[in-house]
């Protein structure tokens, strides 16, 4: 599928390229590039513009600018020829603002010469231009683009990380523009950012981190950095990376649990921290990547659990309100490529919070008949999550909701159980632990911790973990070592929250420069 998208992609680049030069030879046949009047006002070289023009962003060019003298930089997206003394330019330059431009032969001041028109009109495309009437090309790009724009604005129509075996047609090619597959966008990286969606898409991540910080902070939060390099896989052993370390061995770590814990024991009383967490999974899902960047936050908690539930659905709905109505551009620009349905908020006072066992009693009624007898002291597994969130939707009117109350079976050791209440299924205990959800799948997990040493050992043990075993030990230590507050908190994929809330088709569209078990470059 790759190769024969890549193909048509070039064989279509080959034809258009072929046309211009086509033109651009017949237009200017006879043009001779000597005794150029206007000589000093083009060139590949620095460009030298009047003092006193001013410069201009495309984006905020507008009636003020009319009749005066600007200068832009930009990208040339495309020319046109139309004889030797005149031709079309489109200069591109942000997500997806652009303006045409004439280049027509005048004899006037400011002189514009044929030779002039026929330097211009030979510019490849996605060449940097600086501009002001005067035309100098800053960095030239290749005369034939591994994948032109046009093709880098259609959905992606594959994610696999396989090169499929050579004539393998998609539907897409059938369109007059083809389109192309992840691996040709990652071999293209450049191209694959300057598409008006990916440049919208990293517009929206960056509301989503930026009204974190701000909502947190405003709250008493402090931010600190966990480290990326651990001695010890700490929270399980299976999917962590490992590395050689001066004889040693190194891990990255999985989450910053345990830091943001040892935060709280330290004194720190609200924390919370944004940085890449990384995964050792062989998961070549629409949903995992080896490596993510996580929200995080801890927090002490005076009365109840649901503080930390509360401030967690505030900040969430939150970025979500921000979204809403500071990108509404940047919505519309992704939909435009990657349709989704508008996403549901509740409205406020009505947020809805099930618990566990109430979630598994609704896909029980009123889900696919697939679920009619799953059990309340068993995990969801993907596809219940998926059916759940429908459900929800259609009864509710959200797509963000939370899952609260979790079995203790389907929460790592440090989830606090909750005394105070019945056991459920064949008598096993709920924990205060939660799960919030966005357009039917998971976007963050937390809970309260349990804080008292002898509590949290007898839960290790319980969960057959070795409390003398590497990293567990030096965990329990810090408990034992001071007094701990209660505390909770959370862990929000910042990946997920903006390919979910955007509807997008995988995860990998979100982050800058996805990470899968087989893909490390660029
Ligand atoms: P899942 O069951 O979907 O694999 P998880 O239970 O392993 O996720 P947590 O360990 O609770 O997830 O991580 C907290 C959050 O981090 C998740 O809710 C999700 O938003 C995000 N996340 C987890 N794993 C990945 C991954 N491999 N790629 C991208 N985001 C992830």
């Amino acid at each position: 599928m790759e190769e024969s998208t890549a193909t048509t992609s070039k064989k279509a680049a080959k034809k258009a390229e072929a046309k211009r030069a086509a033109e651009l030879a017949a237009a200017t046949a006879n043009v001779t590039l000597q005794d150029d009047a206007a000589a000093e006002s083009y060139g590949a070289r620095p460009a030298v513009f009047s003092h006193g023009a001013e410069e201009v962003d495309i984006c905020s060019l507008n009636e003020s600018h009319v009749d005066k003298t600007v200068i832009v930089r930009a990208w040339l997206q495309n020319s046109r020829v139309q004889s030797a003394k005149m031709g079309f330019l489109e200069l591109r330059k942000g997500a997806n603002w652009s303006i045409q431009g004439i280049v027509m032969a005048s004899e006037e001041e400011p002189v514009v010469s044929r030779p002039m028109v026929k330097w211009v009109m030979g510019i490849n495309p996605e060449s940097f231009v600086a501009v002001e009437a005067k035309c100098y090309l800053v960095a030239s790009a290749p005369s034939m683009l591994g994948m032109t724009l046009a093709v880098a604005n259609k959905p992606i129509v594959n994610f696999s990380d396989d090169v499929p075996p050579a004539g393998n047609v998609v539907e897409a090619e059938k369109s007059t523009i083809p389109a192309a597959s992840m691996l040709t966008h990652l071999d293209n990286i450049a191209m694959h950012k300057r598409s008006p969606v990916q440049q919208a898409i990293a517009d929206i991540r960056i509301e989503v981190k930026k009204p974190f910080r701000s909502y947190l902070e405003e709250r008493g939060f402090k931010e600190f950095e966990p480290p990326c390099l651990i001695g010890a896989a700490s929270e399980g052993g299976g999917n962590v990376f490992r590395l050689p370390y001066f004889g040693e061995e190194a891990f990255l770590a999985q989450s910053p649990q345990f830091y943001k814990q040892f935060e709280i024991a330290g004194g720190r009383e609200r924390v919370f921290s944004i940085g890449p967490v990384f995964r050792a999974e062989i998961s070549n899902t629409a949903r995992h990547m080896t490596e993510f960047t996580g929200l995080d936050l801890e927090m002490e908690v005076r009365e109840s659990y649901t503080e930390v539930r509360d401030v967690l659905e505030g900040v969430l709905l939150h970025i979500f309100r921000g979204i809403q109505e500071r990108c509404a551009n940047e919505v519309a620009t992704v939909r435009a490529v990657y349709p989704s349905e508008p996403f549901l908020l509740p409205e406020p006072g009505k947020e809805v919070r099930l618990t566990f066992a109430e979630a598994q009693k609704l896909l029980r009624e009123e889900g696919p008949a697939e679920f009619a007898n799953v059990r309340d002291d068993e995990d969801m597994s993907t596809p219940q999550e998926k059916a759940l969130g429908e459900v929800v939707r259609s009864k509710y009117n959200t797509d963000f909701f939370v899952v609260d109350k979790f079995p203790e079976t389907a929460r790592p050791f440090y989830a606090k159980i909750d005394e105070t209440a019945a056991p459920i299924g064949d008598g096993v205990s709920v924990t205060n632990a939660f799960d919030f959800f966005a357009r039917n799948q998971e976007i963050l997990s937390g809970g309260q911790r349990i804080n008292d040493a002898v509590e949290l050992e007898a839960r290790i043990r319980a969960k057959g973990v070795d409390p003398e075993s590497a990293g567990i030990k030096e965990y329990l230590a810090v408990f034992r070592s001071v007094g701990v507050p209660p505390h909770g908190g959370g862990g929000i994929g910042l990946d997920r929250v903006v390919a979910w809330y955007l509807g997008l088709p995988s995860v990998h569209l979100a982050a800058y420069y996805p990470r899968t078990p087989k893909r490390l470059s660029p």
